[in-house]
């Protein structure tokens, strides 16, 4: 999947609608469209990449930085006693949109071994 095909990206540039919690130079966070937790948004560069291995390659660490301060900040307004920050990589984890993206999960408890 390329940029122009992707519904991360278009979510990004406001082409798809979505609920949007944060936003900042690099980074966006919106609410899922199908929750698994009280509290479920995805947090995405704007930089189109399918997965994290191939955003590691090719980010700088101002990218990586502001991607996880937003996730982790989402996470706390979701919950004052923990949140999850999760993302699928491949067909064995069910990454089914090829922009990377970090799920953020909160409000209640999360088992540990997922799924
Ligand atoms: P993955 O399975 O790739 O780890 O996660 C993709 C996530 O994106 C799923 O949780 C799915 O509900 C969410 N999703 C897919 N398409 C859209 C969309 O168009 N808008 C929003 N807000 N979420 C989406
Ligand atoms: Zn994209």
């Amino acid at each position: 999947m390329d940029a122009q095909n992707c519904p991360f990206c278009k979510i990004f540039s406001g082409a798809i609608a979505a609920q949007i919690v944060a936003r900042s130079e690099h980074s966006l966070v919106f609410r899922d469209l199908n929750p698994q937790a009280p509290t479920h948004v995805l947090a995405i560069p704007k930089r189109h990449a399918r997965d994290l291995g191939e955003f590691v390659a090719t980010a700088d660490a101002a990218e990586v930085l502001d991607l996880f301060k937003l996730a982790s900040e989402a996470g706390r307004a979701g919950s004052t006693t923990g949140y999850r920050v999760v993302t699928n990589e491949g067909i064995d984890a069910g990454q089914s949109v090829f922009h990377v993206h970090l799920h953020v999960l909160a409000g209640r408890h999360l088992g540990w071994p997922p799924g």
